[in-house]
């Protein structure tokens, strides 16, 4: 299973590898909610919230599909 760095504390973080740009994971450690932004090398940055999300240009097709 890859693993990426949490921004926020550090610690390795597992995402499932069937895991796509946009998805959104939990640290475990620090319980933080972390988007996936790049898959090589797999990346992480901070989610800044339900209404950046929704209205980043990026993340309306994942949306689109997901709901
Ligand atoms: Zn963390």
């Amino acid at each position: 299973m890859p693993t990426s760095i949490c921004p926020e504390c550090s610690e390795e973080v597992y995402v499932d590898a069937d895991s796509e740009q946009g998805d959104v994971v939990s640290c475990d450690e620090c319980h933080s909610s972390l988007v996936v932004v790049g898959l090589d090398p797999l990346e992480l940055d901070l989610s800044s919230g339900d209404d950046d999300y929704d209205s980043g240009d990026d993340f309306d097709a994942f949306d689109a599909d997901q709901y």
